[in-house]
């Protein structure tokens, strides 16, 4: 029986799945757009007996967790507890958005400066809450389902919670944006100077900004074995530098980098 058949049988009981959707360090854009948009939150409210999630409603659930939402990095020791503690009680945990996938926008806080911020806004008020480097879920708890992006989009989550319901895992897209991008027929940035990092992103958003004229800064992460020195040197060639493009690699993959330089000075 697939968890769908599974969760409608217990919906007719009256006995619907629990979903809980919790913010950690994050700017709740991922849970604007599944509030906003109402196809998101219908396919949710439709199955699921939503507990908790603090953009739509008060409270804070106790109980046990079918489908478990986290949206947000890691930012301290506090989370750290709270998240394990909350994936003892959850069957399923999902990662939304760059944030909790990657340690996205967030994780560009070198180590030490979630703690100067702290102090200096609050000072001896906030205590024993051990602020680190902000860093991706996955790191701390197993993670079952990934929703890729920043923010998400409408389209991906409803297609990764009927995913999930069917008792599967998420499509983990292994080409790059440039074959969605090609597809669309747009002209490609970097031939006009610009940088661009599709070639090293993961698809799957329809090469949403280079068809509006933006560049990809890789916010669905990087493509498994990203061929980073080919994009440097292609880059190279129509004059953008290579610190240009690792700047905008960082705006989402900053701990990507962390842990590859961790790794080279030991
Ligand atoms: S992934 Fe982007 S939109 Fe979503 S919470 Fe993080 S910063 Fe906000
Ligand atoms: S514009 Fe960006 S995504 Fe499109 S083909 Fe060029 S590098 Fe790839
Ligand atoms: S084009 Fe790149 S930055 Fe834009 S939505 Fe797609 S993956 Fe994210």
């Amino acid at each position: 029986m697939s968890k769908l058949e599974e969760y409608k049988l217990r919906a007719e009981r009256g006995d619907k799945p629990t979903l809980v959707y919790a913010e950690l360090g994050s700017c709740d854009g991922c849970s604007m757009i599944i509030v906003n948009l109402d196809t998101t939150l219908l396919a949710l409210v439709d199955v699921f007996d939503i507990k908790q999630m603090r953009i739509a409603m008060r409270g804070v659930y106790e109980g046990p967790i079918d489908v478990l939402m986290l949206e947000g990095a890691v930012t301290c020791e506090e989370e750290a507890l709270e998240l394990r503690e909350l994936r003892k009680r959850a069957d399923y945990v999902i990662a939304v958005g760059a944030c909790a996938e990657l340690g996205g926008i967030p994780g560009m806080a070198p180590a030490g400066a979630v703690k100067k911020a702290q102090d200096g806004a609050f000072g001896a008020h906030v205590k024993g809450q051990g602020p680190f480097a902000p860093r991706p879920i996955h790191e701390i708890i197993k993670v079952d389902g990934v929703i890729h992006g920043c923010p998400i989009t409408t389209a991906d989550a409803v297609r990764a919670i009927r995913v999930i319901l069917a008792g599967g895992r998420p499509d983990y897209s292994d080409r790059p944006v440039c074959t969605e991008c090609v597809l669309k027929d747009n002209g490609c940035l970097l031939l006009e100077g610009r940088a661009c990092l599709g070639a090293v992103t993961r698809a799957g958003c329809d090469a949403g900004c280079p068809s509006v004229g933006g560049y990809c800064w890789a916010c669905r992460g990087l493509v498994p074995d990203a061929p980073l020195n080919a994009l440097y040197n292609i880059a190279e060639l129509h004059g953008i530098s290579k610190a240009d493009i690792e700047r905008k690699l960082r705006m989402a993959n900053q701990r990507h980098f962390t842990l590859i330089e961790e790794k080279e000075t030991k």
